[in-house]
C-alpha cells in the first residue's frame, strides 16, 4: 500500500477470550466488513471520534461479541453495561457503568461527553440521563438478546469478548472506544475497566488505546494510560503494550489491547490463545487475526454475520 499523504489507522478488537478450538468465523467476517467500512470513512475524512463509536456500535448490534446484544447476564440475569471513549485530541471523554434499558452503551458514553458536564454515570442514573437524550430503549430483553433467540451459544465466548476501536483520522486526531456486556455471572454492580478512563480507554494527541480482558486487573495497573505513558516515553507501541500486559498478567489477569499512535503505527497485542481483531493503516492493508498471532487479508464475505433485528 503506498504510505502517501497523511498518516491513518483503524484497529478493533472484539475480545480476547478466545477458545483454539472454537469457531469464529462469523465474528472474523464482522470485522473485515468494519475494518473496511472504517478505512473507507478515514479515507475519505472522517472523524476519528465518530469512525470508532460507529464501529462499536455496530459491534455491539451485532450480537456476535460479548457486548450490546451478545451481552451476559449477571448474577440476577440482568445484563448490565460499561463502556467508555475518549477524544484524544481535545482531552473529551465520557463513560457509563452499569447502565440498563439502553441498546447501544458506546453512544450512551458519548452522550455523557458531549450533552452533560459529567464524565462518568452509573445505573439509572445513566439511564435515565441516555434515554432523555433520545438513545433507542431496550423494549424486550430477552428478545433483543441473541441467546434465547436461537443463536448458537458457542460462537459468543464469554469470558472475554469486550469490543473496542481506536483511530488516527486524516487531520491527526485520536479517539478510542470501548464497550462490554460485562463477564459472565459478575456480581450486581461490579464495573470494569470498559467504563474506566485510564484503564480500558485512553486517548491523547500522540496514542489511542482499548483493552479488553479481566476488568480488575486492568484496573490495578491502570493499563490504557500506562501503554500512553510509555509511548510518550519514547517506546513503540507494541513494546509499551506488551510491558504493560506483563503488569496485566503480574497483577493476576489476562487480555489484550490495540494502539495507535500519531504516527499511523498499529499495535494489537494479548497474552491470551488470541484477540479477535482488524487492523487497517497508510502502510499496511486491512487484516483480521483471532487465534494467535497470524493475520489474514480482509476480506469481504457474502454471509450475513449480524443477528436479525427484530426486537
Ligand atoms: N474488560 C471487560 C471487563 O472486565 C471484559 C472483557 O474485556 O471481556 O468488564
Amino acid at each position: 500500500m503506498s504510505a502517501s499523504g497523511p498518516p491513518w489507522a483503524l484497529a478493533l478488537h472484539g475480545g480476547a477470550g478466545v477458545e483454539q478450538d472454537r469457531n469464529y468465523d462469523r465474528a472474523e467476517a464482522k470485522l473485515a466488513e468494519l475494518v473496511l467500512d472504517g478505512e473507507a470513512r478515514l479515507r475519505r475524512g472522517d472523524a476519528a471520534l465518530d469512525v470508532t463509536v460507529d464501529l462499536v456500535a455496530e459491534m455491539e448490534t451485532s450480537g456476535l461479541f460479548v457486548a450490546g446484544r451478545g451481552s451476559a447476564r449477571n448474577a440476577l440475569g440482568h445484563v448490565e453495561f460499561d463502556a467508555s471513549l475518549m477524544d484524544g485530541g481535545q482531552g473529551r471523554c465520557g463513560a457509563v457503568a452499569a447502565i440498563q434499558g439502553v441498546c447501544s452503551g458506546i453512544r450512551a458514553a458519548r452522550a455523557v461527553m458531549e450533552a452533560s458536564d459529567h464524565v462518568l454515570l452509573v445505573g439509572d442514573g445513566a439511564s435515565r440521563f441516555a434515554l432523555s437524550q433520545g438513545l433507542a430503549p431496550i423494549t424486550d430483553l430477552d428478545r433483543w438478546l441473541t441467546e434465547p433467540d436461537g443463536y448458537d451459544p458457542a460462537d459468543i465466548d464469554r469470558s472475554h469478548g469486550t469490543v473496542g476501536a481506536v483511530a488516527l483520522d486524516l487531520s491527526g486526531r485520536l479517539a478510542a472506544a470501548t464497550s462490554t456486556g460485562g463477564v459472565y455471572n459478575a456480581l450486581p454492580g461490579r464495573v470494569g475497566d470498559s467504563a474506566v478512563i485510564g484503564a480500558g480507554t485512553w486517548a491523547d494527541p500522540a496514542v489511542a488505546i482499548s483493552c479488553t480482558g479481566q476488568g480488575e486487573a486492568f484496573i490495578r495497573v491502570c493499563a490504557a494510560h500506562a501503554v500512553a505513558s510509555r509511548v510518550a516515553g519514547g517506546e513503540a507501541p507494541d513494546t509499551a503494550a506488551a510491558a504493560i500486559l506483563a503488569s496485566v498478567a503480574q497483577a493476576s489477569g489476562d487480555g489484550g489491547l490495540i494502539v495507535v499512535t500519531s504516527d499511523g503505527d498499529v499495535a494489537m497485542a494479548f497474552n491470551t490463545p488470541g484477540m479477535k481483531r482488524a487492523s487497517v493503516s497508510w502502510r499496511r492493508e486491512a487484516q483480521t487475526g483471532v487465534i494467535g498471532g497470524a493475520l489474514r487479508p480482509a476480506r469481504r464475505s457474502e454471509r450475513k454475520g449480524d443477528c436479525d433485528d427484530d426486537q
